[in-house]
């Protein structure tokens, strides 16, 4: 099958784009500042910048090539639209990882026997966005008002806690993305579930995964 990437020589890009060949997929690399030319590919993946997301989707859509997004910080609803218009799919995740979306339904479990809870996430600094997409839509599960603490440091890949606290008692939820091949896993399940999707935007790996 025939993808075009978007981020192909980014830190995600090239931990992913080497699973996907592995695995059969010819990949053909959009480089930034050329016209993104994706007709006949099977889908458009995105792993790029927040500023750069919204065109390269854009792009595809108007050439009829639906799309897989990792990259997060920006408000995908209208292309989701756009897509829709277009008998398209448009699949966004903030996070690509198994365990990641694992954590995030074990919190939701948790949450029902906690009073408070608090979420931590920590990142490499180069992440341009801060609190992560995966700490906001944990957040969201669990109301809108719960704290996100965002800490950029070197040495981090990605990771996320989040501590509930009650009388006498802690449980603490961890995910730790160790490398980032991790997410090739989850951009497969993307692809390969993508014709079964809905026209138009779906948002998380969760919407994949029973
Ligand atoms: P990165 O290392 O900065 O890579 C981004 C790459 O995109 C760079 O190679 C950049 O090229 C390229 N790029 C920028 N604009 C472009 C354009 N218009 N067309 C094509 N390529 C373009 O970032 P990263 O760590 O790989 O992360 C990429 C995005 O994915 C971020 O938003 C991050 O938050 C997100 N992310 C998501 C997940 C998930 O599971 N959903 C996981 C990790 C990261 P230059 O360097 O030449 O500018």
């Amino acid at each position: 099958m025939k993808l075009a990437f978007f981020g192909a020589e980014g830190k995600v890009g090239r931990a992913v784009v080497p699973r996907l060949e592995a695995a059969g997929y010819e990949v053909r690399r959009i480089e930034l500042g050329h016209d993104p030319e994706v007709g006949g590919c099977a889908a458009a993946v995105d792993f790029t910048t927040p500023e750069a997301a919204p065109a390269n989707v854009r792009a595809a859509l108007e050439q009829g090539v639906s799309c897989v997004v990792g990259t997060t910080g920006w408000d995908p609803a209208e292309l989701g639209a756009l897509a829709e218009e277009k008998g398209l799919r448009l699949f966004v995740a903030p996070n690509f990882s198994i365990g990641a979306v694992l954590m995030l339904r074990f919190a939701r479990e948790a949450a029902a026997h906690f009073p408070r809870a608090e979420i931590i996430e920590l990142h490499n600094e180069a992440k341009k966005d801060a609190p992560s997409g995966t700490a906001k839509a944990t957040a969201d599960l669990l109301g809108g008002d719960t704290a996100i603490h965002s800490v950029r440091l070197p040495g981090l890949v990605a990771h996320q806690e989040v501590i509930f606290g009650g009388e006498g008692q802690l449980l603490t939820i961890r995910h730790d993305t160790t490398s980032r091949e991790s997410f090739a896993d989850g951009v497969m399940l993307a692809l390969e579930k993508l014709p079964e999707l809905p026209p138009g935007l779906t948002v998380g790996l969760e919407t994949l995964i029973s």
